[in-house]
């Protein structure tokens, strides 16, 4: 028994069988393959089986002209059907593959959200783990007073805009570091700046947590999470007599 070839990538025999499980006739209206046994791995080896079945195909007359194959009653095609349209089978299985390639990259882009959302919350718990230390407060305060207002488009709707996890970590360091109790509602405002005016938010100034009296509410999340600060002060001439930290998630 003559010693059968071994598998190769490379020859277009070998990967047509391998892709297609079979050898198709390219020609026009033609049904004619030469189909892969599907033997048991024990059988013979996967890519045996389809140097067996591109080697039946070759015995039996079956041509090749680039990426087509003709059986033997078109085997003339091979020099001038060159371009012949790929057949049904071929079509048919060039598609699944094709519709599962798109299956997979759809789903990893599904997959996409869940995990930015998980990661931006994994961020936030690690940031508010080290921010309720007690010495997380600010190395530079004119910074994070700054960086307590800043915002990014919303993933949820890109076209309004809430706080990013920097910011809420200032604002963490800055209510950690500015002793509140005592100034009055207008020094507060100028220090920290206007919980109305100071930013874009679209959740700005307005109490998720119910009020337990007159305070000014400051609200650094993203529409997931965050911090709300209320700064009980009965107004500008007013000493401010707590500061209540709240977490948003
Ligand atoms: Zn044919």
């Amino acid at each position: 028994m003559r010693r059968m070839n071994t598998y190769d990538d490379n020859d277009p025999w070998h990967a047509e069988v391998n892709l297609m499980l079979a050898v198709y006739c390219s020609a026009s209206g033609c049904n004619a393959s030469v189909d892969m046994p599907v033997k048991s791995e024990e059988e013979m080896p996967w890519e045996q089986q389809c140097v067996e079945t591109a080697e039946r195909a070759q015995a039996a007359g079956w041509t090749r002209h680039d990426i087509h194959f003709y059986c033997p009653e078109h085997a003339h095609a091979a020099t001038d059907q060159s371009n012949a349209p790929v057949r049904g089978a071929r079509r048919t299985r060039r598609a699944w593959l094709v519709g599962t390639l798109v299956g997979v990259v759809l789903l990893g882009a599904a997959a996409v959200y869940p995990v930015k959302h998980w990661l931006a919350d994994r961020e936030f718990h690690d940031a508010v783990a080290r921010n309720l230390d007690a010495t997380a407060v600010s190395t530079d305060l004119e910074a994070d007073l700054r960086l307590m207002w800043q915002t990014a488009p919303m993933h949820s709707q890109p076209d309004a805009r809430a706080s990013t996890i920097a910011a809420m970590m200032a604002a963490s360091r800055v209510f950690n570091t500015i002793e509140l109790v005592g100034k009055t509602g207008a020094e507060v405002r100028a220090l920290l700046g206007s919980p109305q005016t100071s930013s874009d938010s679209v959740y700005r100034h307005e109490p998720f947590f119910p009020l337990t009296s007159r305070a000014l509410v400051y609200r650094i999340e993203n529409g997931m999470f965050g911090w709300e600060f209320h700064v009980l002060c009965q107004g500008d001439e007013e000493p401010v007599t707590a500061v209540e930290r709240f977490a948003i998630e």
